[in-house]
């Protein structure tokens, strides 16, 4: 971190801001220049409050010169975090394909999803039972009861299970749940973030609609720094100008991910897009550009989903595109 001062800093301010760096645990490396002085900060500035900084009368401008996430930050855990899922590994050459539908809707329907699912060789079964609708008169899942049929799913196939939690007063219903999903609409939620932390459960980080990475990033830290390592971080499209998709998939967030964490990353192309046309070209384009995995929205029959029909594939399509994946992950030396 770099602190910039105004050119009427004189030395007796300059030794106060200094002090006051010290006593934080700083080192500090002063440069006097002609136009300004520059007051260079060594150590962890992770916990340091850019703007008490820059409340400083002496202070023209504070930048950061390196992440403010520690506990997610690669240059700190060089090694890929793979998070084991009952057997089933995600992260560093592991792959894997989280699907079904939106919403549990029926035993029917949950069954008849797990299935084929599995058949096709998707290794993690979605469905939500708490769902965060625009409109408190859309069907806002089967709650409770979503959550056992999920697990009578889950019996019947072995599949590990990933539901969408939304409040801390639901936590108890999750505890035979394998992956808690924060929905983009509570990637801010700091306070559900930091007690998540304290379950040990994975936790499936979804991006926020208007979300930098550093922000989903340092989500991920409140989660990290209350005592849970186990976060999967999900790209599922962010709100831009273009109004062709749902929102605009942002693929380059991968190759920005693996450089800046090792946490896995996987893509959501359902959410990303709100077309089932466009899931099969981008969960191929996911597989290439290095994601960790796939979440995907699978429905026996679309035209009838309770949630999201318009982006739900049928399982007859969802077989072709694992077919296309497993070649691309076999080319790319990925685990499936
Ligand atoms: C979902 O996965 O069904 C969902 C609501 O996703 P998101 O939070 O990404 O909108
Ligand atoms: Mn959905």
């Amino acid at each position: 971190m770099i602190i910039v001062c105004k050119a009427s800093a004189n030395e007796e301010k300059l030794n106060k801001l200094i002090a006051h760096l010290n006593s934080l645990g700083l080192e500090t490396h002063v440069s006097i220049g002609v136009m300004s002085t520059v007051i260079g900060l060594i150590g962890d500035t992770s916990k340091v409050d850019i703007e008490s900084l820059e409340a400083w009368d002496i202070t023209e401008k504070v930048k950061r010169v390196s992440e403010p996430f520690k506990l997610a930050n690669r240059k700190f855990h060089n090694e890929p975090t793979v998070i084991d899922i009952n057997g089933v590994k995600i992260g560093d050459k592991y792959f894997s394909v989280m699907a079904g539908p939106c919403s549990v809707e029926s035993e029917e329907q949950i069954i008849a999803c797990a299935k084929s699912i599995k058949a096709a060789g998707g290794n993690i079964l979605r469905g939500g039972a708490f769902k965060p609708r625009t409109s408190p008169y859309a069907f806002r899942g089967l709650k409770e009861k979503g959550l056992d049929l999920l697990l009578t799913a889950k019996k019947e196939t072995g599949l590990p299970v990933v539901s969408e939690l939304m409040s801390l007063e639901h936590l108890d219903l999750f505890s035979d749940i394998d992956i808690i999903q924060i929905g983009a609409r509570n990637m801010q939620n700091f306070e559900l973030l930091s007690e998540l932390g304290k379950c040990g459960k994975p936790i499936l980080l979804k991006r926020g609609l208007a979300n930098t990475i550093e922000e989903w990033l340092m989500s991920a830290e409140y989660i990290m720094a209350s005592g849970n390592p186990n976060v999967i971080l999900c790209e599922r499209g962010i709100r831009t100008f273009e109004t062709t998709t749902r929102n605009t998939l942002d693929i380059s967030a991968v190759p920005v991910l693996r450089g800046l964490t090792h946490l896995p990353v996987i893509i959501d192309p359902s959410h990303a897009t709100g077309k089932a046309t466009l899931i099969h070209p981008l969960a191929k384009a996911g597989v290439a550009v290095g994601a960790d995995g796939l979440m995907i929205e699978v429905h026996p029959t679309p035209e009838q989903a309770l949630c999201d029909g318009a982006q739900s594939i049928t399982p007859q399509k969802f077989a072709e595109i694992m077919s296309d994946v497993k070649t691309l992950c076999h080319i790319e030396g990925r685990i499936l």
